[in-house]
């Protein structure tokens, strides 16, 4: 049993638990959260932080709702169980939803994580390729700085080398190219001329690669994870017309753009592009359980459909995928973001972040802010003009005096380049107006402290 004190509980923690990158570091020690309502979490002392990340980006409609934890509840009851290797109707209803969602004709694969839901995409875009005759066609193009999981075609397909490195020889046939950085788009270039250059960068790569080799895209609308770096609309333009053009599919990670957090239904939506495949996780449950969906355009599973011999079989068995609880609770979880307009919401808070951080945009460390939906980066900086990246010390000073004042935000980029100097927030959705005037009052008042 774990005491209801930091000081018994801390000690188990660093007995059992082996936590997720960080080890446990004395300066900055894990909080260990007990409660947890709307934006706010309580720890096992009883004191309140906001969570201006919703966890890792998942907790949507915020902490404590009792009729998602009631609709897990009564399936469990119902049927707690059942493989999708045959059906059942919280799996039906949901996948119906998420086709509404997506606005076009799509058909949905569960699994459990982020990172499944894109191995899921690759073994079908490779697959997809082959049995429409292109058997060369192998290989993923994604970018730089973009994280698409932890697994090892995920991993592969994520292009920060400092989560890679260790774990080589990952999943092989993976490329990548640099991303629309803008803020550091070289002197003199437009942000229009600096994104169709990046895009060009991707048809390069297909045809020095040999365009009969190239199975898929994969990006995120947005670079979240790797810094929040948002493309000109000029660069999603581009990219579709070039994976058309090419015959090569464009998988759209919406694992964390999706579900209200770029202020449309999905990070896609904004741009107006139609990929072919659509990954997701984290918002879909609102991270109450492990969830996730590949969503295959319907042209492109027709290729999959009517064909019974082995050759044509998707092979991909997941015991987990799509738990009749999981699914229960997802469709609560999307129904609450339609009846609450928690899409209107992100961007009305999104909008009043970005205006509220604009105000501070002078401070000698703010290099660079940008914002979509309801998720602000702000990228530090040593030097405005050399836009030299801040050191970690600083960003560290900054999340830690923020914690100190009960707010909880992130930090993103990419280690290894040293871009390792965005700070992100990303509250709920459901975020109330104090809520966000806390976090941003917190803010201010630790960056007028640095
Ligand atoms: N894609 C993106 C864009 C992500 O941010 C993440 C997780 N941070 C993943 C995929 C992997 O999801 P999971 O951690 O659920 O495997």
């Amino acid at each position: 049993e774990l005491g209801t004190d930091y000081e018994s509980a801390i000690k188990k923690d660093q007995q059992y638990l082996w936590h997720n990158i960080t080890p446990y570091n004395e300066a900055a020690p894990p909080m260990i959260a007990a409660t947890g309502s709307g934006s706010w979490v309580t720890d096992t002392n009883g004191q309140r932080y906001m969570d201006g990340m919703s966890g890792l980006w998942c907790v949507n409609v915020g902490y404590g709702r009792k009729e998602l934890a009631e609709a897990a509840y009564e399936q469990l009851l119902q049927l707690p169980y059942f493989p999708l290797t045959q059906s059942h109707m919280p799996a039906i209803a949901l996948a119906e939803k998420l086709n509404s969602w997506l606005g076009d004709d799509y058909v949905i694969f569960f699994s459990n994580s982020g990172s499944e839901a894109n191995e899921a995409a690759f073994k079908i875009a490779r697959q997809y390729q082959q049995q429409i005759g292109q058997h060369y066609r192998h290989k993923f193009i994604s970018r730089y700085r973009g994280y698409h999981g932890s697994s090892m075609g995920a991993l592969a397909a994520t292009g920060q080398a400092q989560r890679k490195y260790k774990y080589e020889p990952l999943s092989g046939g993976f490329l990548h190219v640099a991303p629309p950085d803008s803020y550091r788009r070289p002197a003199g270039q437009t942000i229009e001329e600096f994104n169709l250059q990046c895009a060009q960068a991707i048809e390069d790569m297909i045809i020095w690669e040999g365009v009969e080799t190239i199975a898929a895209v994969i990006m995120e609308p947005v670079i979240t994870g790797g810094g929040i770096i948002i493309p000109h609309q000029v660069y999603m333009d581009r990219v579709q017309e070039i994976c058309r053009t090419h015959g090569v599919l464009l998988i759209m990670d919406e694992v964390i753009c999706g579900f209200g957090r770029s202020g449309q239904k999905f990070g896609h939506h904004n741009f107006g592009v139609k990929p072919d495949i659509v990954t997701m996780a984290k918002g879909l449950t609102s991270g109450y359980l492990p969830l996730s969906a590949t969503a295959v355009r319907k042209d492109i599973y027709e290729a999959f459909k009517d064909k019974t011999d082995d050759y044509g079989h998707f092979r991909h068995v997941n015991t987990f995928g799509g738990n009749p609880a999981a699914c229960a609770l997802a469709l609560r979880n999307l129904e609450v973001i339609e009846q609450e307009n928690l899409i209107e919401r992100a961007r009305l808070l999104g909008q009043r972040l970005n205006t509220a951080m604009m105000e501070i945009v002078d401070h000698p460390l703010i290099g660079d802010i940008r914002s979509f939906g309801l998720v602000t980066g702000v990228e530090l900086v040593e030097d405005k003009t050399s836009k030299k990246p801040a050191s970690l010390d600083i960003v560290k000073s900054i999340i830690a005096g923020c914690k100190g004042k009960g707010l909880i935000i992130g930090k993103n980029g990419d280690t290894v380049a040293g871009y390792n100097n965005v700070l992100t927030f990303a509250p709920p959705l459901s975020s109330t107006d104090e809520d966000l005037e806390f976090l941003i009052a917190t803010f201010k008042h630790v960056m007028s402290e640095h």
